[in-house]
């Protein structure tokens, strides 16, 4: 069965395309076949993977406004790794799908449609926002992975999206489940960075009903540090795993990974391990083999 994983969260720059990036690079180099989509008209997730909008052929612009397939859109990027790429066109599926009846759930009939290329995991990689595009990914959807970054203003907004994913559970996808909460970003030893986990817990707590979809929703244990290599590898095209094996935040993104095996929802094949704590910090002073030119520059065509 597939797990098939909104990253979501309606603010920007919280760690949503780095989370779906690694994440899906870390189940992959575990061997699950892992599929992104990148809901983001920015196209962050498709260079992060070292794809060039556009040039790689259609995007998920033409699944959702034409009906292509998402095998004709679909790339493989790395061992057990496939992306269905974006493109800036993207933006527009929210005006032109204005009149189109069912348009919340085209991307769920697709991924229905999808057979012969089962994938352990398909991670959606949100926009910055609760239009139709992330309505897409709520509803062809069965776990939502909220990333948040450790500040003050950390919890504004959560009341809104979880709002949006109730009446999502309610109308349309009965199954959908908030998973957890990914602390990204994540200054250890800060007492802010406990604060708001404090806070987080206080406010999942208050809002727990039993019938709610966030009724089982937890904070991960692993905490997503700062990593100043999680932020260079973007522009090479490459995830952590490619750009800098041995850094904290590889180590990070492998620990959620394990951690998120473990927990799966109620239903679902569930691990015996158990998800390893957040890796120690390792040296991450050295220099990680830098590839002598950028992905971007001559990314691949295809
Ligand atoms: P979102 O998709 O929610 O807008 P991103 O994943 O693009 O957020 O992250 C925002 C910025 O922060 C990006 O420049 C990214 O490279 C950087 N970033 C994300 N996570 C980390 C981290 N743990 N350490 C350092 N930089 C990070
Ligand atoms: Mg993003």
């Amino acid at each position: 069965m597939t797990r098939r994983i909104a990253v979501l969260n309606q603010k920007g720059g919280v760690g949503k395309t780095t989370t779906t990036v690694n994440l899906a690079a870390a189940l992959a180099n575990e061997g699950h076949r892992t599929l992104v989509l990148d809901l983001d008209p920015q196209a962050h997730a498709t260079l992060h993977l070292g794809l060039m909008p556009g040039r790689s052929g259609p995007s998920l612009y033409e699944v959702l406004t034409q009906g292509l397939p998402l095998k004709e859109v679909r790339r493989t990027v790395a061992d057990n790794l496939d992306v269905c790429g974006s493109h800036i066109d993207l933006a527009a599926a929210e005006v032109e799908l204005i009149g189109t009846v069912g348009r919340e759930v085209i991307l769920r009939d697709q991924l229905a449609a999808e057979d012969g290329e089962p994938y352990d995991f398909v991670i959606m990689d949100c926009p910055p926002s609760l239009g139709i595009l992330t309505l897409n990914a709520l509803c062809a959807a069965r776990e939502v992975f909220i990333p948040l970054q450790a500040h003050f203003l950390a919890l504004h907004g959560l009341s809104k999206l979880l709002e949006t994913i109730h009446l999502v559970s309610k109308r349309v996808n009965r199954d959908l489940r908030v998973s957890g909460v990914v602390l990204c970003l994540y200054e250890s030893g800060t007492r802010l960075g406990a604060e708001v986990v404090e806070d987080l817990e206080r406010f999942f707590e208050s809002r727990r009903q039993a019938s709610s979809p966030w009724s089982d929703a937890q904070i991960f244990r692993t905490r997503i540090r700062r990593n100043i290599r999680l932020a260079e590898c973007p522009s090479f095209g490459q995830s952590i795993f490619q750009y800098a094996p041995t850094s904290r935040g590889a180590a990070d993104y492998a620990s959620l990974a394990g951690e998120i095996q473990g927990r799966a929802p109620a239903g679902f094949w569930a691990s015996s391990d158990q998800p390893s704590p957040a890796a120690e910090p390792d040296s991450d002073g050295e220099v990680p083999a830098v590839p002598a030119h950028s992905p971007r520059a001559d990314a691949p065509a295809a």
